[in-house]
C-alpha cells in the first residue's frame, strides 16, 4: 500500500490489515471510496464479511494470549508514545485521506490529527497509574488480606462512523491499548482508508506486536459480525442511536460490556444578557462547522424572546457570508455533505421543517456556484416549536432550528425536552445563571460562552439516548479495564 499514495488520478485498491499485515478479504466484493466534492472514485476496499472478522479476532486473540496481556505498562507506554509520533510525522498525509473520504475541510482534518498524538501520550502516561488497592477486610477468624488489580478485557471490537474517522477511533484505541487489550476495528464503509493507512504506519514505525490492532473494512454486516463474535470480550461503538441500540441489545444477550457514543440534538441556549456577537459566533460554529456533521452539533438554537429578532438577523447575515467550496482549498469555510444519501436526508428535513410551519430564514436552496453535487447551504429555520421533527430528530447536516423561550425555566425545559443528551451551550454574562443552567441541563458536556470544546483529559459521553459510558480522561481508560479482587487467608 505505501508505494501507492492516494491520488485522484488513479484508483488505489486496499487490502485488510490483519495480524500486522495486508491480507486479502475472503470476499471479492469491493466498496468504492469517492471524494465527496467531485464524486471521483479514488480507492476501493474490501466489503469484508464474517470470515474476515473471524481471522481478525483470531489474530487479536493470539496476540493477546501470546504476550500482549502480560506486557509491562512501561512497554505499552513506549508503544503509545510511538503511535503519537506517527501522528506527528504523518498528520498531513492522514488529514488529506480524511478529507478525500468525507469531504470535510482539509485544514480542519489536519488540525484534528496534528493534535491527536496527545490522546496517545495522555493514555501512555496513564499506563503508569494502573494501580489496584489494598482493602482492609476480615472474617470471623480474624484478618484477611485483600487487594484489587486492574486487568484488560481481552479482545475489544470497535465500530466507528465517518465524520471524524481517526479521532473517533483514537478515543477508543489509545485507552484500549493502554489497558492491555487487543483490538479489532471496523471503520465506516464511507471512510475506511485512513484507518488502514494509519494501522500500516503504526506497524511500520512502532513496536506494536503483530495482531494487536486489526482493521476489517466493510459495511454494517461486517459490524454485526464483530458484535456477534464469541471471541470479542468488549464492544465499543460510535455512531447513530438506532445502531447503538442494536449493539446494546447484542451486548446484553452476550453479557459483555458495550460503550456507546451516539447521536445528539444539542441545544445552544442564548440568554438576553449574553454577549450577542460571541453567541452568534458560537451558534455558527456549533451548527455549520464540519457542515453540521458532528455529533455535538448545536442544532437547536434556543434564544430569549427579547433578543430573538436581533439574534436571527445577525445569525442569518453571518451564515450568508460562509464560503462554500473545495474542502482542499484553504479559503473554503464549508465543504459538501459526505455522501448522497446523507445529502438527500438533509434536504428532506428542510422540507419537513417548512411543512411543519417553520420559516426558512436562510438557505435551503442548491448553492449555484459550487462544483460538487453534494452541497447544502447553511440553513436556518426560525419560528420552530420544540415538538417539530426538525427540533427532535438528528439531521446531521448544516440546518439550525431556532426556538424562542420566555425565561430561564422555559429554556431549561426546552433544552431537556429531547431524547438526546450529548452536549449543550449556554450563553450568558451572569455566572450565577451559568452555573444554575449548567447544573440543570441533562447533557454529558456543557460549554459556557464557547462551543465544541474537547480535551483528551476531560470525559465526554451521552446522557439519555446519546449513549453509555465515557471517552477521554481517566473515565475513558476505565471503560477498558476490569477489576479483580484477590483474597488471602493470613
Ligand atoms: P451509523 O450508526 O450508521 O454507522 C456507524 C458504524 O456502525 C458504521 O461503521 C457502520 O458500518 C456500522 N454499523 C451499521 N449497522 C450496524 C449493525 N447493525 N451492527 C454493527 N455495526 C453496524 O452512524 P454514521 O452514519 O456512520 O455516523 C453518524 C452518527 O454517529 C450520528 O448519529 C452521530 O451523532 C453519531 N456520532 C456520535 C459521536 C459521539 O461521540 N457521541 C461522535 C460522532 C458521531
Amino acid at each position: 500500500m505505501s508505494e501507492n499514495q492516494p491520488s485522484l488520478e488513479t484508483v488505489t485498491d486496499y487490502d485488510l490489515l490483519i495480524d500486522g499485515d495486508h491480507q486479502a478479504s475472503a470476499t471479492d466484493e469491493r466498496i468504492a471510496v469517492s471524494f465527496p466534492y467531485t464524486g471521483e472514485e479514488w480507492a476501493t476496499v474490501p466489503r469484508g464479511d464474517h470470515r474476515d472478522v473471524d481471522r481478525a479476532v483470531e489474530a487479536a486473540r493470539r496476540a493477546y494470549e501470546n504476550g500482549w496481556k502480560e506486557t509491562l505498562p512501561s512497554t505499552r507506554r513506549d508503544i503509545l508514545t510511538g503511535i503519537a509520533d506517527v501522528l506527528d510525522e504523518h498528520y498531513e498525509e492522514l488529514g488529506r485521506l480524511e478529507t478525500l473520504q468525507n469531504g470535510k475541510l482539509l485544514r480542519e482534518m489536519e488540525g484534528q490529527l496534528e493534535s491527536l498524538g496527545e490522546w496517545y501520550r495522555y493514555n501512555a502516561s496513564l499506563c503508569d497509574t494502573l494501580e489496584g488497592a489494598v482493602i482492609p477486610v476480615e472474617n470471623k477468624d480474624g484478618g484477611m488480606f485483600n487487594y484489587t488489580q486492574r486487568e484488560p478485557y481481552g479482545v475489544v471490537g470497535a465500530i466507528t462512523p465517518w465524520n471524524s474517522p481517526l479521532l473517533l477511533l483514537s478515543l477508543k484505541l489509545a485507552p484500549a491499548l493502554a489497558a492491555g487489550n487487543a483490538f479489532v476495528h471496523k471503520p465506516s464503509e464511507h471512510t475506511p482508508v485512513s484507518a488502514l493507512r494509519f494501522g500500516e504506519l503504526v506497524y511500520e514505525e512502532t513496536d506494536l506486536p503483530e495482531g494487536v490492532y486489526n482493521v476489517v473494512t466493510g459495511d454494517g454486516e461486517a459490524g454485526k459480525a464483530v458484535t456477534d463474535h464469541d471471541g470479542v470480550d468488549k464492544l465499543t461503538f460510535t455512531g447513530s442511536t438506532a445502531v447503538g441500540r442494536q449493539i446494546g441489545k447484542k451486548a446484553g444477550e452476550r453479557l459483555i460490556p458495550a460503550s456507546l457514543e451516539l447521536g445528539g440534538k444539542s441545544p445552544n441556549v442564548v440568554f438576553p444578557d449574553a454577549n450577542l456577537e460571541n453567541a452568534v459566533t458560537g451558534a455558527i460554529k456549533g451548527i455549520f462547522a464540519a457542515t453540521g456533521q458532528t455529533c455535538v452539533a448545536g442544532s437547536r438554537v434556543l434564544v430569549a424572546e427579547e433578543i430573538y429578532d436581533e439574534f436571527v438577523d445577525r445569525f442569518v447575515s453571518r451564515a450568508a457570508d460562509i464560503e462554500l467550496g473545495d474542502p482542499l482549498d484553504p479559503e473554503t469555510e464549508m465543504g459538501p455533505i459526505a455522501f448522497p444519501d446523507q445529502w438527500e436526508k438533509v434536504n428532506e428535513y428542510v422540507d419537513i421543517g417548512t411543512s411543519e410551519g417553520a420559516t426558512l430564514a436562510y438557505g435551503g436552496e442548491e448553492p449555484g456556484d459550487t462544483a460538487g453535487d453534494l452541497f447544502v447551504q447553511p440553513t436556518i429555520l426560525t419560528d420552530v416549536e420544540n415538538d417539530m421533527r426538525v427540533a427532535q430528530e438528528e439531521i446531521f447536516g448544516p440546518v439550525a432550528s431556532v426556538i424562542a423561550f420566555a425565561d430561564e425555566d422555559e429554556a431549561i425545559r426546552l433544552a431537556n425536552d429531547t431524547e438526546y443528551g450529548l452536549a449543550a451551550g449556554v450563553w450568558t454574562e451572569d455566572m450565577r445563571r451559568a452555573h444554575r443552567v449548567a447544573d440543570r441541563i441533562e447533557a454529558g458536556t456543557v460549554c459556557v460562552n464557547e462551543y465544541r470544546l474537547m480535551s483528551y483529559r476531560s470525559p465526554i459521553g451521552g446522557y439519555k439516548d446519546s449513549g453509555l459510558g465515557r471517552e477521554q480522561g481517566k473515565a475513558g481508560l476505565e471503560e477498558y479495564l476490569q477489576t479483580k479482587s484477590v483474597w488471602m487467608d493470613l
